[in-house]
């Protein structure tokens, strides 16, 4: 049998050949192996990779590298800007507002300061999954000490308003934290337009190694930030480690690609996201979750009701894929993210998320509408 057909881009992305090459310079003997740290030349060697890679990071998001913090990837990202500006701000004040359907690298770092003392308000999205800027306002108190709004949801793709909630934010002198794992590098992001304090990415979503990430931190906002880690004082103190010349560097030509052909990526992978959809929309009783055009290109969430999701993705042997968020497949909970949109528990656990990336071909949609349809017409058949 064939290898499966892999449309699970949303998890993760295989690395792209030529960031591969670009890793591969900054290993070995031969390569650019150096601490960065070191004074001498294979230190400022190092240096002048991660320099490189910095501008183009930065560049991709409308920044300077001195407004980034490397990370090992947007998990950190979150918990470094989330626990840093609380912990940095709690003799002002101790609340934070976010939404319902974070990732749980957002939710489990505000429960954490939920056991230290903090309070903290989720706002409801609607049925299409989108977060009214207004009622985020309306939870906005006069001891909030931050805002944590994803912008796109990596479960159903939807995009939220952040240059409205920035703006609302930005008047009330609040600090803004968005978690962009999902759309960097996929949509055009310019931080100089979009009043964003603190920006959470990745490299192993945008074709980059895994392990690596940036947190963007607005200049006025550093001073106020608690480092989670303590040591060697790199990058100004506010997270001490060597820096992983190798991750940096491929973090950074992952970056120079996605400037470079995301536009007409991300248009091809739009009509093949809707060709999927057109394929399946007539079986009976599906549903697509989120809404259908305020979202990133590739990601289709759809429910089957009257199908259990657990045994249509047993059934679709020919396609890799998830029937939720890939942190929360150990659980056979049903999303909390599709509860929060109104789905009912059946629902919810009949749903699939198909995610497509710069591999992602036609043949193989197609392939995949026949195996969707299939399975779902038998399991109806032999439902009670
Ligand atoms: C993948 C993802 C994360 C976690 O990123 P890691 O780099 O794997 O730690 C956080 N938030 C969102 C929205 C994601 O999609």
């Amino acid at each position: 049998m064939p290898a499966p057909i892999y449309l699970d881009y949303a998890a993760t992305t295989p690395v792209d050949v030529r960031v591969a090459a670009r890793i591969a310079e900054c290993l070995t003997s031969e390569g650019v192996f150096g601490n960065p740290a070191s004074l001498h030349g294979f230190g400022r060697a190092a240096r002048a990779r991660i320099e490189q890679a910095g501008e183009a990071v930065a560049a991709l998001i409308g920044t300077e590298p001195a407004d980034l913090v490397w990370t090992s990837g947007a998990t950190e990202s979150n918990n470094l800007a989330i626990l840093g500006v609380a912990r940095g701000a709690r003799e002002r004040g101790r609340h934070i507002v976010t939404s319902r359907i974070e990732h749980k690298a957002v939710l489990d770092p505000c429960r954490q300061l939920q056991r230290e003392g903090f309070q903290i308000s989720y706002v409801d999205p609607d049925r299409d999954g989108l977060i009214d800027p207004a009622a985020v306002a309306a939870a906005l108190r006069a001891d909030t000490v931050l805002v944590s709004i994803m912008h796109a949801n990596n479960e159903i793709g939807v995009l939220q308003d952040i240059a409205t909630l920035g703006a609302e934010c930005l008047a009330r002198d609040i600090p803004l934290h968005v978690d962009a794992a999902q759309s960097v590098g996929k949509l055009p992001l310019d931080l100089r337009q979009l009043p964003v304090d603190l920006l959470s990415f990745t490299a192993h979503k945008i074709y980059g190694p895994k392990g690596i990430g940036a947190l963007y931190v607005k200049r006025r906002r550093r001073a106020g930030l608690q480092p989670l880690l303590f040591g060697g004082g790199q990058q100004r103190g506010l997270r001490s480690g060597t820096l992983p010349v190798h991750q940096i560097a491929g973090f950074g030509a992952a970056c120079e690609l996605a400037a470079a052909e995301s536009a007409a990526e991300a248009a091809r992978i739009a009509a093949l996201r809707d060709r999927l959809w057109t394929g399946i929309a007539d079986l009976p009783r599906v549903r697509r979750n989120g809404h259908a055009s305020r979202c990133v290109p590739g990601i289709l969430n759809v429910s089957f009701p009257g199908v259990e999701g657990e045994s249509l993705l047993a059934g679709l042997i020919e396609l890799a894929l998830s029937s939720s968020a890939a942190c929360n497949s150990d659980s056979d909970e049903a999303s909390y993210v599709l509860r929060a949109l109104g789905c009912d528990t059946p629902t919810a656990q009949s749903s699939l998320r198909f995610s497509l990336g710069r591999f992602t071909t036609a043949a193989e949609i197609d392939i995949a509408i026949s195996a969707v349809r299939r399975e779902v017409l038998r399991l109806h058949a032999v439902a009670p």
